[in-house]
């Protein structure tokens, strides 16, 4: 049994109800351990309050070390992350090791983004001069999706921490041990005591943190999830809220030449991680006629032959989703589907070998009613016939979504048609939608955020800029009707 609270520098057990995640790919049980109760969580708040102010007190100087030190123990942890990530939540070995070297990547990544975007600045002026610089939040809570439990949480805390935050993290209850790796990497470190503090648990670990004493909160999962934060935060101004949600991300494709590099694109946009990627492409949007069919036949080929397996299978490109009852909400949003209208060209079906074992599937929902503008998150792709590239166009925006999008064409005026029209925040042209670079933003418009984009800018949620007009001594000020 893991101990489940990380408060002030050490583990403890945690004193609410025990719960456990089990390897989907074997049923074996990955983590188990008692949940974080609320007292566990004010006790961290607590204990970040007073470590966050020597913190931030610091010498920019001393945070960068201290997090560049971070980012070597990260490297040397690799392997373990890796595995941690594969067990609890599925990920293939080459996709989870790419996650873990995310880690380490996102520190030099961080600390050039916080120069540049939430340093400081000086100039002269008649009065003396201005200075420009930034402070911290505070005590920052940090919620993770299960599908990046390593980079997506680490994605906050870096920056977080560079800025001179203190961190609460409560980890997803999917995939929680990847925690414990990066505790431990920070405390190699040299990372001071309660300045990244963990809670384990469910729903009811992350009600209480909510509710606790905090100044921010980090959150990447589902667009439901937020959607509940930012009610529940309305009218609090105060508080900095980083919401990073889902999409329901179109992809459209208009007569390239060559149709099976524009079939990988599509099937690694939709099949990536399992389909349990936010900017996995959900809705592929083709022309009508030939071209278009033979890309379909082309993509349901691949879902048909890519290799399905687990972390030990080095050849397999998908692994199982998060859990069984994962692949069956997959199962069951597909049948929705086909009662809605829709045809399947290759249906997704939970394995023999069981747990979260699904087949790729793809659904032709051309002539589909009431397809619900949802995200489901695995890997289903649906295919959307038009007519013309304008059909295309109001079909891809048809979402109350916007993260990821694309366009494979060869034709560069189709390009600067869908960049200039199409509501995505991450857009890409004949690459895949999936696979964002953490050097560039990452967020998007309508329920998929609020405007606080993560990766590159993650710096400008992490801190609040003062601006300082400075004379060195004060003198006479005139203005018109001012007493002389
Ligand atoms: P989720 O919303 O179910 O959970 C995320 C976190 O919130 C977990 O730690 C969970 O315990 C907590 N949580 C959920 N409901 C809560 C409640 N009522 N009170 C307190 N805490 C609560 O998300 P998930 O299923 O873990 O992750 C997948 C989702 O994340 C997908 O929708 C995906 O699109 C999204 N995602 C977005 C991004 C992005 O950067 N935009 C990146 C990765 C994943």
């Amino acid at each position: 049994m893991a101990k489940s609270a990380f408060i002030n520098g050490r583990w403890s057990d945690g004193k609410d109800d025990w719960f456990e995640k089990t390897d989907p790919a074997t049923g074996e049980t990955s983590w188990d351990g008692q949940a974080s109760s609320p007292d566990q969580v004010t006790e961290a708040i607590t204990a970040a309050r007073k470590a966050q102010s020597d913190w931030a007190r610091r010498p920019q100087h001393d945070r960068t070390t201290i997090l560049e030190a971070y980012a070597e123990e990260i490297s040397k942890r690799s392997d373990k992350i890796t595995a941690a990530i594969s067990r609890d939540m599925g990920k293939v070995a080459w996709d989870a090791k790419g996650e873990a070297g995310a880690m380490s990547a996102k520190v030099g990544i961080s600390i050039k983004a916080q120069v540049e975007r939430a340093g400081t600045a000086f100039s002269e002026a008649a009065f003396g001069s201005m200075h420009l610089t930034h402070r911290p939040h505070g005590v920052m809570a940090v919620f993770g999706p299960f599908n990046f439990p390593g980079h997506l949480p680490n994605g906050h805390i870096v920056p977080a921490l560079l800025a001179g935050n203190a961190c609460v993290l409560k980890p997803s209850e999917l995939a929680p041990s990847v925690a414990h790796i990066m505790v431990d990497a920070f405390e190699a470190a040299g990372l001071p005591a309660g300045l990244l503090n963990v809670v384990q648990g469910g729903r009811e670990t992350g009600a209480a943190l909510l509710d606790g004493d905090i100044h921010g909160l980090l959150f990447t999962g589902s667009a439901q999830t937020g959607l509940f934060f930012h009610r529940h935060f309305a009218g609090r101004p105060e508080v900095i809220l980083a919401l990073e949600m889902g999409g329901n991300n179109p992809l459209i494709m208009w007569d390239p030449a060559d149709i099976e590099a524009a079939a990988d694109v599509a099937a690694q946009s939709a099949f990536l991680t399992t389909g349990q990627r936010c900017s996995c492409a959900r809705r592929v949007i083709l022309p009508t006629g030939k071209w278009g069919d033979e890309v379909v036949d082309a993509i349901v080929a691949r879902a048909k032959q890519l290799r399905i397996g687990d972390y030990t299978e080095d050849d397999a490109f998908m692994g199982p989703l998060v859990s069984e009852q994962a692949a069956q909400n997959a199962v069951d949003f597909q049948m929705m589907l086909s009662k809605a209208g829709g045809k399947s060209l290759r249906r997704l079906k939970r394995m023999e070998r069981g747990g979260g074992f699904v087949t790729a599937g793809v659904i032709d929902v051309t002539d589909a009613t009431d397809v619900p503008d949802e995200e489901l998150f695995g890997p289903l792709m649906q295919i959307i016939r038009v007519d013309d590239f304008d059909d295309a166009i109001l079909r891809a925006n048809d979402t109350k979504y916007g993260l990821s999008g694309g366009l494979v064409s060869d034709d560069d005026a189709l390009w600067l048609r869908a960049h200039a029209e199409m509501k995505a925040g991450i857009l890409n042209r004949n690459r895949p939608t999936a696979g964002a670079s953490g050097a560039m933003p990452f967020g998007g418009p309508g329920h998929s955020g609020n405007f606080r984009p993560g990766a590159y800018y993650a710096a400008d949620y992490c801190a609040w800029p003062q601006a300082s007009q400075v004379a060195d001594e004060a003198t006479r000020l005139g203005a018109i009707g001012f007493p002389k």
